[in-house]
């Protein structure tokens, strides 16, 4: 397994390789402000008590409050941690928004933890954190395995010890707790606004096969989504399996399935293959959706796709950015493929502050244009710099940031 902050460090070096910045501004980018690990205590169901691990990486607010999600997971680390805040401030600044980067999360299997466990831990994560905390200095939201009922949790236990109101502080809350319209679906829209502003210059259209790794919040909408807009689902994984039917997969029934069975493997009319046969298929769009370190040097040749979205963070490693580069392989990079995320984010931190409450049209109608604009810039500083859309996005991101 890579460690993802030092691939994140090359790929700054590497961005300024391509265009290159004062040797100050790179230094102070490549090191987070601020590293936060605390001790959380639980009390379990049955009276023992257990101490889990928690982090908050608060990387870069030279352009807004710290910006970023928390993310339960049992591999969860300082170093992952302070990867995903990294790609958080560049994010951020390739979607101009007045965010910063940050990043939470927590060493734990939440699928270990009844219900009333995961809301003390999401409590005490908030306790532990709170000198950190505030609607203009560090705004987290939801990742891998956190939610809205999660959000609910922490922005009630915020509030009850700060008594700020505004609902601010978190993001990713329910639409009933003040909330914004299109948020659960905001990463994945983006995508597909992203993908459909770049299809013509990439040579990709009409009806697509598309791939998509991880059904959770994003991959799952990321399916439904394409396949509204046309595209032909072929293949669906989630970290207990990967099924294929070349014919085309029939979203909304294996997500019922799993929904049913807890997995998508043996969904009927669907094979089961391999997580690494999922990456490989034949298709035209491959769209990671789960963790980091999906493509690496030992898979990237056999990669078919003939387009990358990255609606994970951190998918492809820089090894493999240059094998898929050499391919002719498009990969559209996180920090802009992924960043509808943090954009309706942030519409939801504006309303929150302002009392207001948008439409979804609305909402999608500015996501629409942030993510039209944004992946052109990428395009075009891409073409500028003579390299991939991954430096042309840190070049654009990186720009805003020394600017
Ligand atoms: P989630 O917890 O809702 O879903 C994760 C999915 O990945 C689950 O279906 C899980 O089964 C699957 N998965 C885990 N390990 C896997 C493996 N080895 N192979 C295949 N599938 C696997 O999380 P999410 O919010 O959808 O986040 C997914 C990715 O998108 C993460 O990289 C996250 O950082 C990124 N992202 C999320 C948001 C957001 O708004 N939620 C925004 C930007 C980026």
């Amino acid at each position: 397994m890579q460690n993802p902050f030092e691939n994140a460090l090359l790929q700054i070096r590497r961005a300024n390789e391509a265009k290159k910045f004062p040797e100050s501004f790179i230094e102070r980018l490549m090191r987070p402000d601020r590293q936060v690990r605390i001790s959380i205590p639980v009390t379990m169901d049955d009276d023992s008590q257990k101490i889990f691990e928690g982090y908050r990486v608060e990387h870069n607010n030279k352009r807004g409050p710290y910006k970023g999600g928390i993310r339960f997971h049992p591999d969860a680390d300082m170093d992952e941690v302070k990867a995903l805040a990294l790609w958080m401030s560049l994010k951020c600044a390739v979607a101009n928004i007045p965010m910063g980067g940050g990043k939470g999360g927590i060493t734990v299997d939440p699928k270990l933890l009844s219900k009333t466990e995961l809301e003390r831990l999401s409590r005490g994560w908030v306790r532990g954190m709170l000198p950190l905390l505030g609607p203009d200095k560090d705004v987290p939201a939801p990742d891998v395995n956190t939610n809205g009922e999660i959000m609910n949790w922490m922005i009630d236990e915020y509030e009850k010890l700060t008594g700020e109101m505004s609902g601010a502080t978190f993001t990713g809350k329910p639409l009933s707790n003040r909330g914004s319209e299109g948020r659960e679906e905001a990463t994945s829209m983006g995508g597909l606004y992203v993908f459909n502003a770049l299809k013509d210059s990439l040579n990709l259209e009409g009806s697509l096969r598309v791939v998509v790794q991880g059904l959770g919040n994003v991959g799952g909408n990321a399916a439904l989504l394409f396949q509204a807009d046309g595209h032909k689902i072929i293949a669906l994984s989630d970290s207990r399996g990967a099924i294929v039917n070349e014919e085309g997969l029939n979203v909304e029934a294996v997500m019922q399935y799993k929904k049913e069975t807890g997995s998508v493997v043996g969904c009927p009319g669907t094979k089961e293959i391999s997580q690494n046969d999922l990456l490989t298929l034949d298709c035209d769009i491959l769209i990671p959706s789960a963790l980091e370190n999906q493509i690496t040097d030992e898979n990237a040749r056999d990669i078919k796709a003939k387009l990358v979205l990255e609606l994970a963070n951190g998918p492809t490693t820089p090894d493999a950015d240059d094998i898929l580069f050499a391919k002719g392989i498009y990969v559209v990079p996180d920090i802009l493929a992924n960043s509808g995320g943090v954009t309706v984010s942030t519409f939801e931190w504006e309303q929150n502050q302002k009392g207001e409450k948008w439409t979804k049209e609305d909402v999608l109608a500015r996501l629409k244009v942030k993510m039209e604009k944004e992946a052109t810039s990428v395009l075009d500083n891409s073409r500028k710099y003579n390299t991939d859309l991954r430096r042309g996005a840190f070049i654009l991101a990186m720009e805003r940031l020394a600017e």
